[in-house]
């Protein structure tokens, strides 16, 4: 717990949020911004700042709750597919510095949905894409 950090005051019941899950590792609760009908997040009870902070098993039980919350939330809600989201680093889109998993339910019907894809998909250079996964499995060891 960190007394600056906004999905701590969550966890500990000092900021309100509709809450639609918890255990003793994790805590769900809807987004106040949806992006479609149901936009949830998943955090670990425990402050982590980010994916690259968070311990393996807050992060195993932050998953298979997002993952326990997508099977019931999608045929609950009528939705067609569901995005699960991490954002790392503020250039990543990171607002909030606690640790989160976004379950995003999709939706046919965009009147319940409002997200789309930030780029689009082109084909990349070979090469270059062969040299960079070559970095990666060199960082890799
Ligand atoms: P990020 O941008 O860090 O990936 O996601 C942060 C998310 O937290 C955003 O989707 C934002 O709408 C949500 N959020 C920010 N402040 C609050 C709040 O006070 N309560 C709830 N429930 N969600 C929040
Ligand atoms: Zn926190």
């Amino acid at each position: 717990m960190t007394d600056q950090c906004l999905f701590c005051g969550i966890v500990a019941g000092t900021v309100p949020s509709v809450k639609v899950a918890e255990d003793e590792t994790t805590y769900a609760f809807m987004d106040i911004n949806p992006g479609s009908d149901g936009h949830l997040l998943v955090v670990p009870k425990r402050h982590s700042k980010d994916l690259m902070e968070i311990p393996a098993d807050d992060l195993a039980a932050v998953t298979l709750a997002a993952q326990r919350i997508a099977k019931a939330a999608v045929p609950a809600l009528g939705a067609d597919g569901v995005n699960l989201l991490n954002c790392c680093g503020a250039d990543a889109w990171q607002t909030v510095f606690h640790f989160h998993l976004h379950v995003i339910p999709r939706y046919v019907d965009k009147s319940r949905d409002r997200l789309g894809l930030p780029w689009v998909p082109t084909p990349g250079d070979a090469e270059a894409i062969a040299a960079t996964g070559a970095k990666v499995v060199a960082a890799l060891g």
